[in-house]
């Protein structure tokens, strides 16, 4: 059997799958992703509502339908699935090191790698809440697959931690299946979820959302009978007096999201621990010469349009390095300036860049009215206007190759008021 590929792609949601199809499109011949749950997809398969693909397909799709788009892409190629399989080590000679039930332990090895192992929720041990340890407390994303997958309900009176947009989308789904949502509870003083889904999700149907709250206890000795939250104060510590208590059979956390990155880590490849994901190129390239990286296991990302993007850009990259063409040259290497949590990518080869480079990141308050700009040493390149800003909502720009010839070795990007 031949183990050798051109390009390997490690994980089958939207960014793999869109990865590997670029990858083959621009001329990779030998194209293996291998995905270790049993149909390709990955979280978009429990991802039932609608709201995916309005900038990538200008239609408004659901999950499945948006990966099933791209399932029947890779179907038309011949492009290589392996499922059921979990790769367990990768190295930066592009060794990948995966196990399956039918075909056992493999070792494989590619031109170049895309790792796209998307990422896992925050769990109640993670955010240490205190109180009893009875069943009825889950993570929203777990009791989205019991929802939507397996046909499980998995409470009739629920209170959701956490406004992210998970967590969002559950309490209107809780709903429609007939659960009673008492509360969205989120620590911070704004939502950290899409405007759209707190519109459609928690106003369309009078859900309340408790802000600068948390939930403080969870009383139950079989499963949850009680629930309380105390408000907080500029510090995020619970001021007392402030309970508020509601009788609930249901906790559903949606606190954050974790990349996945054990193969990262353990391959040496530098991390950022800003985004909890590889430091990347302009193309989506690792540190580690030929190891592409895109889509969640990167940086989490609200649109899947913007994985898919990212995933192609990662996808087209590790193509051109298998058949040859290493990316070189100066770096710039992007910083951040006031306001601004991180960015992505956070070098710059500027031979790389074609006609401009996109920069995505995320700030870390709620702003109006705001100008993003990018400045090199006391030059400033270019800026954007924006009406509105919020961490739940990543931004994009787009620095035009003409002005990026114009930066030394260092770019900021700031956001300041008009
Ligand atoms: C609940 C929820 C609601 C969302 N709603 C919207 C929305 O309305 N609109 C929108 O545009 N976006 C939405 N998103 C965001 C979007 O769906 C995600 O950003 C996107 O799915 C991320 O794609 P990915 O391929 O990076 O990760 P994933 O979809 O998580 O795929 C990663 C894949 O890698 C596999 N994998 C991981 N490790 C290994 C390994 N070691 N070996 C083999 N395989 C591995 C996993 O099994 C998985 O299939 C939502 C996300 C969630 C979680």
């Amino acid at each position: 059997m031949n183990t050798n590929y051109d390009v390997i792609v490690i994980g089958g949601g939207p960014a793999g799958l869109a990865a590997a199809c670029e990858a083959y499109d621009k001329g990779a011949k030998k194209v293996l992703v291998i995905e270790r749950d049993k149909e390709l997809g990955g979280i978009l398969n429990q991802c039932i509502h609608n709201g995916f693909g309005l900038h990538y397909f200008k239609e408004e799709l659901t999950g499945p339908e948006y990966a099933g788009r791209f399932v029947e892409l890779v179907k038309q190629t011949a492009i290589e699935v392996k499922l059921d399989t979990m790769v367990v080590e990768i190295t930066q000679d592009h060794i990948v090191r995966c196990i399956s039930a039918k075909e056992g332990y493999q070792e494989l090895t590619a031109g170049a790698v895309v790792l796209c192992m998307g990422c896992r929720e925050r769990t109640r041990g993670a955010i240490a809440i205190p109180g009893d340890r009875p069943a009825g407390v889950f993570t929203a994303g777990a009791a989205q697959r019991y929802v939507n997958m397996e046909g499980y309900m998995v409470g009739k009176r629920v209170v959701i931690l956490g406004s992210g947009d998970i967590g969002l989308i559950m309490a209107r789904r809780m709903t429609l299946e007939g659960a009673k949502v008492l509360a969205c509870v989120e620590l911070c003083p704004y939502s950290n979820g899409l405007t759209r889904n707190i519109v459609q999700c928690l106003n369309d149907y009078d859900i309340p959302l408790y802000l600068s709250h948390t939930i403080t206890n969870i009383i139950g000795k079989e499963r949850v009978e009680k629930v309380i939250i105390n408000k907080v104060d500029e510090n995020r510590r619970p001021i007392p007096g402030t309970e508020i208590e509601f009788d609930c059979d249901t906790v559903l956390l949606s606190v954050g999201l974790i990349p996945e990155n054990e193969l990262t880590r353990n391959a040496q490849i530098v991390m950022d621990r800003r985004t909890n994901g590889a430091v990347v190129y302009e193309n989506m390239e690792t540190s580690a010469p030929g190891i592409f990286a895109s889509g969640n296991v990167v940086h989490v990302h609200d649109l899947v349009d913007f994985v898919t993007a990212e995933s192609k850009r990662a996808g087209a990259a590790a193509a051109k390095y298998a058949l040859g063409h290493k990316a070189g040259g100066p770096v710039t290497e992007v910083k951040t300036g006031s306001c601004v949590n991180y960015t992505v990518p956070q070098h710059i080869r500027r031979e790389n860049v074609e006609k401009g480079v996109d920069v995505f990141f995320r700030v870390n308050n709620v702003y109006q009215d705001m100008v993003i700009k990018v400045t090199s040493g006391d030059t400033q390149l270019c800026a954007f206007k924006r009406e509105h800003m919020a961490p739940g909502e990543m931004e994009k720009i787009t620095i035009p190759k003409v002005l990026l010839d114009k930066a030394s070795d260092e770019i900021t990007v700031s956001v300041e008021h008009q």
